[in-house]
């Protein structure tokens, strides 16, 4: 059987959190901001305890945490919600990089086109962004930057936290996308200085479709965000809608869990890399892994296999892996890598370039056998 090697697009529930939101969804019945009865304040019980949860495993108040669908909608009102303090402000200025995920490229190419100027930075050859290139692009009227911490596409892990540093002393509002690093980069995001930050609890075993925006206090004020949509008063207004209480509650749990297991988790992760890497190296076959791996998350390689067509060797090796080559939200129509080619790759090299991503609960032995697989037909291929 194939082995699911996409971690990056999505992770498989972890069976506790999937047991805990049975229970949930089983016992507590109602509408989390009920307040005339008991099943009510049960289920706003259920959801608190989910936000703690949250909040404990970023290191921020609980008053922080704000739910939402998900990353791209966290980041949606991260950079969109910024309209009316831009406006008062005149600031209209956004620095960004050119390898973000589309729901913040796309979302700051809409802005452009209300008039608000958008950088976007480059990253070198190896995947990393330039801390100083970032911090001189700020300007009197920068409103925001926003940064991935780990990029979806490479594993590449971000300079956010000198970023953060940095602009923590001047009066511009930092946003981190951190779906990729959540409950992964524990202690590393721990230390971050932002404003705000997005994550979709999908990435590490929890459920899709919730996430969450951390919109970080100063002197007791929250960043100037307004909400997207107009609705009832749940979570203070910035997203409207009834509460899904067992969707926090099972991201709430995935949190737990990640707690208590990043450091073990990211010595298994650690592990299997080797053993990837030592496959590629002994296999023969003709490769190039990209990005600087001391700067790469461990649980993903991006890997060209020169003179193979990705796309012909996804569908080639479907029996054994499940891979992807660039991030499932373009991959319904096929263009080689924006992200390899913003590090200066050409369109062919991206093409012959595939991500493979795997997790805690990736079974080492069977990785090895599906991946010599995968290697035979590469050698086969490349002849
Ligand atoms: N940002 C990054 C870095 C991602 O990898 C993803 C998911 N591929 C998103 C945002 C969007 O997450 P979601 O689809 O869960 O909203």
């Amino acid at each position: 059987m194939a082995i699911y090697l996409d971690y990056n697009a999505s992770t498989p529930i972890d069976p506790q959190v999937l047991a805990y939101m049975i229970e949930v969804y089983s016992n507590a019945i109602g509408n989390a901001d009920s307040r005339t009865h008991s099943f009510g304040e049960n289920a706003r019980k259920v959801t608190e305890v989910g936000r703690k949860s949250v909040a404990k495993l970023l290191n921020v108040n609980a008053d922080e945490v704000f739910f939402t669908s998900g990353a791209t909608e966290s980041n949606n009102i991260a950079i969109q919600g910024l309209r009316e303090y831009a406006e008062k402000t005149g600031k209209k200025h956004m620095i960004t990089t050119a390898i973000e995920h589309h729901a913040v490229l796309n979302t700051m190419k809409h802005m452009e086109k209300e008039g608000y100027k958008v950088d976007y930075i480059l990253p070198e050859s190896d995947g990393r962004i330039n801390p100083d290139e970032v911090l001189n692009k700020v300007r009197e009227d920068t409103l925001l930057v926003s940064i991935m911490h780990v990029n979806n596409e490479t594993g590449m892990i971000q300079p956010i936290e000198k970023i953060g540093e940095e602009l923590s002393k001047r009066q511009v509002l930092f946003h981190v996308d951190a779906t990729q690093s959540c409950g992964k980069l524990v202690t590393e995001l721990q230390k971050v200085k932002y404003d705000m930050l997005s994550m979709s609890a999908h990435k590490f075993h929890g459920p899709q479709g919730i996430g969450t925006l951390v919109l970080k206090k100063k002197k007791y004020r929250l960043p100037p965000v307004k909400q997207l949509f107009y609705g009832g008063q749940q979570e203070h207004g910035i997203r409207p809608g009834t509460t899904p209480v067992a969707l926090v509650a099972g991201m709430g749990k995935a949190c737990e869990i990640a707690l208590v297991k990043y450091k073990e988790n990211s010595i298994k992760m650690h592990a299997m890399k080797d053993s990837i890497l030592d496959l590629l190296k002994n296999s023969g076959v003709e490769y190039i892994v990209h990005g600087a791996q001391e700067y790469c998350i461990p649980s993903t390689v991006n890997v060209q296999f020169v003179g193979v067509s990705s796309e012909a060797l996804m569908i080639a090796t479907k029996q054994f892996c499940g891979i992807s080559n660039g991030s499932a939200c373009t991959s319904k129509s096929y263009e080689p890598s924006y992200v390899l080619k913003a590090m200066g790759l050409s369109d062919q090299e991206a093409e012959e370039s595939v991500r493979i991503s795997w997790g805690t609960d990736t079974s080492e032995q069977e990785l090895k056998v599906n991946l010599r697989e995968l290697l035979n037909v590469v050698k086969s291929i490349q002849g």
